[in-house]
């Protein structure tokens, strides 16, 4: 029997749902993930339905007005979905809540609701899919374009298209033939359809083959083990990803997650090429509107394949057959506020839930999941070699320490008592390059560093200039000549003497990408030079129009940051030169040398995916570290053994689990009392797992960027094995920390899994 009491969920950061009495007429007529109009203060909110009690927790509880759906509207495995996030990451169900559903459904019908469904002309098939098929067969040579509308209509799901996207004159012949029917319905924003022309699929190498035959025995029920497909760059995963999501019956849904939205236009226009149905783009970008369309065509099960970032693994799919993370390894798969959610995790726990079988890929797998495979948690689906015999690049480790003080790039006369200007890249790099652009080739630059000169200093009192709200050196940006701070986008116009001192003598020191931009134009003038960074990309668009321009060939040398290592495709790009891979593997983290190897991996993935052979040039400082190394080998195996056995002997992931607990505060002193009190209370509360040995707690010490946007930032870092054994004990404790951290004026956010401990 239900009790009387109904814990509802508010779209609120309070630590727990709220209670209310349930009314005579709603009494046995509830069910957990259903709206319900509550009190509250003065006025009045929706919140879902997640629990019931027959006692009052508190005395004064206000019946619930009134219940909104017939039918739940989160469904099941979505609200399963949602308190496993809350559980897992230690996160009041309401935040949980608020990142799993869109605000205009959650207020749908109501007053917030801003969005409305808008209606347009769509066609609709008339007729059984079978008979559309043979009709357009029939009508392939007298009416090649309603032939090709019907196919178009056929694979869409429940054979409805916007009337827009199909040929006017085809739809209105099919219209008088009777087998199209075009009416007003309501619009979905969001939704790709099918481009005319489908391209055929490709012939699979071995590996894919293979692989591919496990994933038919999952898609088939033969086996419920996870993947990982472990393939080297350009080895043909999202061809694997592909043949899944074809092959998946037509009345079930995938589900693929991507890395960052901004960097899968060339993805998803591959997928569209590929897949006869329309494809849904999911991210956190869309507006309020598209959001609720997208929502409301996901749950009447019109989209087939949804592609997006973490948020995405809430999309509704009623009948979800098939979940593939792409790049698993990406760190921006972790929410960085709460709920601290990994998308590859809940992506996981939703494919259990529906019983769906999931593909974890990358080029250069997480220690975490290569360990699970190891361990026999995953299946491995390795593909070691590119498609077509194409050889992976060859990568060479160019050691800087032997090409110190170059000459000035330009080869121009220096003037006299000019500073000679250090040069970035190396004579061997910049011959490379020549050869390269010489035969008609694409050159791409990588440094993960942006801006012109990331210090700057005065060489007579030794000042460094610094943000005024952060504790990090200011960045010296060209274009627009002044001083940027990368962490709370504070700017300053470039001063012409040292603000400490007032001596003309301000040096930039180090480099970013407009320093290398600037050399690179130098060195070879009448080139075409793009570059992709942050910077760059901000515009709305730009990002994109760059890629685009670069794969059409309307330019020679593309530079840039990490964004131009993530799974682009350029064919006639045959020389990739890497500088300060060193950045990567000194930032204090323990998941440096993971990056490092990940990205220097990646980047180096880029060249020679077409009919030339590749060819990576890293330069560094450090040459036998061993992630470059084995980056340089194209070995993951021997960076997981090496990297495993650091891990191991330190405690750290995969071979125990972390908490962060991040604290920051506008008082440096206020903090760290603070940051010690809460210390003791997490201490106290992990007593007796700490003394079973299975909990550690370090600090609290101050974070490594330990003042951002006027704050100062500390940090408590568990170490636990199982992750239970912290997790259990700190959700009980949850209430009485957040509640010790307000009375201090401190803000506590709670980080299960960190990615990041900077
Ligand atoms: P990855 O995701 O592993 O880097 P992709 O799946 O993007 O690799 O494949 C890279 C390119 O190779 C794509 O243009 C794809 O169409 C092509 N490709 C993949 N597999 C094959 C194959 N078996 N035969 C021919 N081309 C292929
Ligand atoms: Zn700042």
């Amino acid at each position: 029997v239900q009790g009387r009491f109904v814990d509802v969920a508010l779209r609120l950061a309070l630590p727990g749902p709220l209670q209310f009495s349930v009314p005579e007429a709603l009494l046995g007529r509830l069910v957990p993930g259903q709206r319900v109009l509550v009190p509250l203060r003065a006025g009045r909110d929706v919140g879902y339905v997640v629990g019931f009690s027959g006692e009052p927790k508190v005395s004064g509880v206000r019946p619930v007005q009134r219940a909104l759906d017939e039918v739940p509207q989160l469904p099941p495995d979505l609200f399963a979905l949602v308190s496993w996030i809350a559980a897992r990451y230690l996160a009041p169900i309401g935040l949980a809540l608020r990142a799993a559903v869109p605000q205009a459904v959650q207020y749908e019908g109501l007053r917030r609701a801003a969005a409305r469904e808008r209606l347009v002309q769509v066609a609709s098939l008339l007729l059984p899919v079978a008979e559309a098929g043979g009709l357009a067969a029939q009508l392939a040579r007298s009416a090649p374009a309603q032939s090709r509308a019907l196919v178009s209509l056929a694979a869409a799901p429940s054979g409805r298209l916007p009337a827009a996207v199909l040929n006017r004159g085809a739809l209105e012949g099919l219209a008088r033939r009777g087998v199209v029917g075009i009416a007003p319905a309501p619009m979905v924003r969001g939704v790709l359809a099918p481009p005319g022309e489908i391209l055929p699929p490709v012939e699979p190498s071995h590996a894919q083959a293979a692989a591919f035959q496990r994933i038919g025995a999952a898609l088939a029920g033969e086996t419920a083990r996870p993947f990982l497909v472990h393939g080297v760059t350009g080895s043909g995963k999202t061809e694997l990803y592909l043949r899944a999501v074809r092959e998946l019956p037509s009345d079930r849904q995938a589900l693929l997650l991507v890395p960052e939205i901004s960097l899968t236009g060339q993805l998803i226009s591959h997928l569209r090429r590929r897949l006869p149905f329309p494809v849904a783009v999911w991210h956190h970008q869309l507006s309020d509107g598209e959001k609720y369309d997208l929502w409301r065509a996901a749950r009447r099960g019109e989209v087939r394949l949804v592609v997006g970032t973490r948020s995405a693994v809430f999309a509704p799919l009623p009948r979800l057959g098939l979940v593939i993370v792409d790049e698993e390894h990406e760190t921006s798969y972790k929410q960085e506020e709460t709920p601290c959610y990994h998308a590859r995790e809940a992506a996981l726990e939703r494919a259990r839930l529906a019983g769906a079988p999931v593909l974890v890929g990358s080029a250069t797998p997480s220690l975490e999941s290569r360990r699970r495979a190891a361990e026999g948690a995953y299946e491995l689906l390795a593909l070691p070699e590119r498609h077509s015999g194409i050889p992976l690049p060859v990568v060479e480790l160019l050691d800087l320490r032997l090409h110190r003080a170059p000459a000035p790039v330009s080869g121009a006369p220096r003037p006299r008592g000019a500073p000679e200007e250090p040069r970035l890249i190396a004579p061997p790099l910049l011959d490379a390059a020549g050869e390269a652009l010489a035969a008609g080739d694409q050159v791409l630059f990588f440094l993960n560093r942006r801006g012109f000169a990331p210090f700057t200093q005065c060489r007579r009192c030794g000042e460094g200039l610094r943000c005024p709200n952060c504790r990090v050196s200011l960045v010296f940006h060209a274009p627009e000549r002044e001083h940027r701070c990368h962490y709370c986008g504070y700017r300053v116009p470039a001063p012409e003497t040292c603000p400490s001192c007032g001596a003309p003598a301000l040096r930039l020191a180090g480099s970013g990408t407009q320093r290398l931009e600037q050399e690179i134009r130098r060195a070879f003038p009448g080139r075409e030079v793009l570059r992709l960074d942050r910077d760059t990309a901000s515009r709305k668009g730009a990002g994109p129009a760059v890629i685009a321009d670069f794969e059409a060939g309307r330019a020679d040398v593309l530079v840039g940051t990490q964004l131009v290592a993530k799974g682009l495709h350029f064919p006639r790009l045959t020389l990739v030169g890497v500088l300060g891979p060193d950045l990567l593997l000194n930032l204090p983290d323990f998941r440096a040398a993971e990056r490092a190897f990940s990205i220097v991996s990646q980047v180096a993935g880029r060249a020679g995916r077409g009919d030339r052979p590749g060819r990576v040039i890293v330069q560094t400082l450090q040459p036998e570290h061993y992630a470059l190394r084995a980056a340089a080998a194209h070995d993951y195996e021997s960076f997981y053994a090496e990297e495993s056995a650091f891990r191991e002997e330190l405690g750290y992931p995969p071979f125990a689990d972390l908490v962060a607990l991040r604290l920051d505060g506008a008082d440096r002193d206020r903090l760290a009392a603070a940051a010690e009190s809460i210390a003791g209370r997490v201490r106290a509360c992990l007593a007796a797992e700490t003394a079973a040995g299975r909990c550690r707690v370090l600090g609290p010490v101050p974070a490594p960027l330990e003042r951002i946007r006027n704050r100062w930032r500390s940090q408590i870092i568990v170490k636990a094995r199982p992750l239970e054994a912290a997790a259990g004990p700190l959700r009980a404790e949850t209430r009485r920390l957040q509640e010790a951290a307000r009375r201090a004026g401190v803000h506590l956010l709670l980080d299960v899994d960190p990615v990041s401990l900077m």
